[in-house]
């Protein structure tokens, strides 16, 4: 079992597997490196980027990430303007401080190398670093390859060749209340008598402290409204040369002021505001939180603060926390029974898994039993099966934005029609996350964040 905190983390974007992964990668490769006693007699560093990596690595900023993570900046406490800033000046200067140590010359146009027709068979976001005593002509002295798994989950290539292990690195932790299905939680939560937040909570309990885990929860909210207000705030371009206009402030001017407030479709306004604002930030660069993903990270924040939130945007922490503890837990079936990653699974097991988290979160705060709660995910998932990732100019803007505003729609939908509805449906959770991982090994590798189809090809991207 992983923990619910694993799949909410804090960082920069755009992408958690293309920009918070890869910048974990690096400061591990340096820290590995370290422990080997290779480190200090580094004078190149080399990188290289395959697969997905390297074919939507520019516009999803892997090579900024890849830097600020040598140079030793974290993505959950790493300061938006300072780390650009620092990314610059590698750049301009053509040297860079390995984690705070040693300088070295560094020139990112060759030594950032892009092997788009490389596609690693364990993982498509594959990322293979050498260190040289010398020129890169001269053998390496240190390498390793790791892999971006999606949601800023990485893993090294010793770890995913063990099939068994899969990308999870073993954790002695034992959760009381167990689960690798939906069927599996469901049945704990009738013979023990539990809501899914509070099975969900106890097995959580394992680990830290109870106030250290509802703090921590706390600060995941805090975080999302953040976002969005920097988002509600903030105007203009969005960076990457799409000339992507931000469209959330303008939008939030006018509910403020009133205009359509008496219409029957101002639900869809608030919702898609909320949610376009975070993905805003995000192509911006800005700090938001993986939920499951920075892709989709817009749909769990915006049904948050239109449901579990007063008025004025004042959290309400019990229903805060009951909405992260049990989009979670679905969230964690998804990662634990098939992936989250765009790379492998298409836009489904990003904006998919957000809104089939979202919907059961939701039903949640609703008051619904965990059955109503499952069938929530269940549907929230159900229509987004198929869903592929075809970002245009490999930027995470189009269609990404808008497709976390349908989704967080999508996801309020899916709570509804399960809140009206007593038992299972027709399909059951396992199922339909089954049927999207086999939909995701079916699909075409044009449609897996490569940016070779779809809208990609189609939308002229200057
Ligand atoms: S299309 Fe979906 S999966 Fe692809 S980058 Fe955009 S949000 Fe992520």
């Amino acid at each position: 079992m992983l923990s619910v905190l694993d799949l909410f983390r804090v960082g920069l974007g755009p992408s958690s597997s293309h920009t918070v992964g890869p910048m974990r990668i690096a400061k591990r490769f340096l820290r590995a490196a370290a422990k080997s006693g290779t480190l200090s007699r580094a004078a190149r560093v080399e990188i290289e980027l395959q697969g997905s990596l390297a074919l939507t690595g520019v516009g999803h900023g892997t090579d900024k990430a890849v830097i600020l993570g040598l140079l030793g900046f974290d993505p959950e406490t790493a300061d938006p303007d300072e780390a650009e800033a620092a990314f610059r000046k590698t750049v301009e200067e053509k040297s860079l401080t390995l984690h705070r140590g040693d300088t070295i010359e560094f020139n990112a146009v060759k030594d950032i190398l892009y092997r788009g027709d490389n596609v690693p068979e364990l993982h498509p976001n594959g990322m293979a670093l050498r260190l040289f005593a010398s020129e890169p002509s001269e053998p390496a002295i240190f390498e390793q390859v790791y892999y971006s798994t999606g949601g800023g989950f990485i893993a090294s290539a010793r770890r995913l060749a063990r099939p068994a292990a899969g990308d999870v690195v073993p954790d002695q932790t034992r959760s009381p209340h167990s689960f690798g299905s939906a069927a599996e939680l469901l049945s704990l939560c009738d013979q023990s008598g539990l809501s899914i937040r509070r099975l969900m909570l106890i097995n959580e309990d394992e680990r830290r402290p109870r106030e250290t885990t509802l703090s921590q929860l706390d600060l995941i909210t805090d975080t999302m409204l953040a976002c969005i207000d920097r988002g509600l705030a903030t105007e203009g371009i969005l960076p990457g040369g799409l000339e992507v206009k931000r469209r959330a402030p303008d939008l939030y001017r006018k509910l403020k002021t009133g205009a359509g407030v008496n219409e029957r479709e101002a639900l869809f306004d608030w919702l898609n505001v909320y949610a376009m604002a975070v993905n805003e930030e995000n192509a911006a660069g800005g700090r938001v939180v993986t939920a499951p993903t920075n892709g989709a990270a817009g749909i769990l924040p915006a049904v948050l603060r239109h449901y579990c939130c007063d008025d004025d945007g004042t959290p309400i922490r019990s229903k805060t926390q009951r909405f992260l503890l049990v989009a979670g837990g679905i969230g964690l079936l998804y990662k634990q029974r098939a992936s989250i990653s765009g790379a492998e699974m298409g836009c489904q097991g990003e904006v998919g898994v957000a809104c089939s988290m979202a919907a059961g979160g939701l039903a949640a705060v609703w008051g619904a039993t965990p059955v109503q709660c499952l069938t929530a995910a269940e549907i929230g998932m159900e229509h987004n099966l198929g869903l592929t990732c075809d970002p245009v100019g490999g930027l995470v803007q189009v269609p990404c934005i808008e497709r976390n505003a349908i989704g967080t729609v999508k996801a309020v939908n899916a709570a509804r029609l399960a809140l009206h509805q007593d038992g299972q449906g027709k399909v059951s959770l396992d199922q339909v996350i089954e049927t999207m991982r086999q939909t995701g090994l079916d699909m075409s590798s044009k449609y897996k964040e490569t940016s070779q189809g779809g809208l990609a090809v189609n939308v002229v991207a200057c």
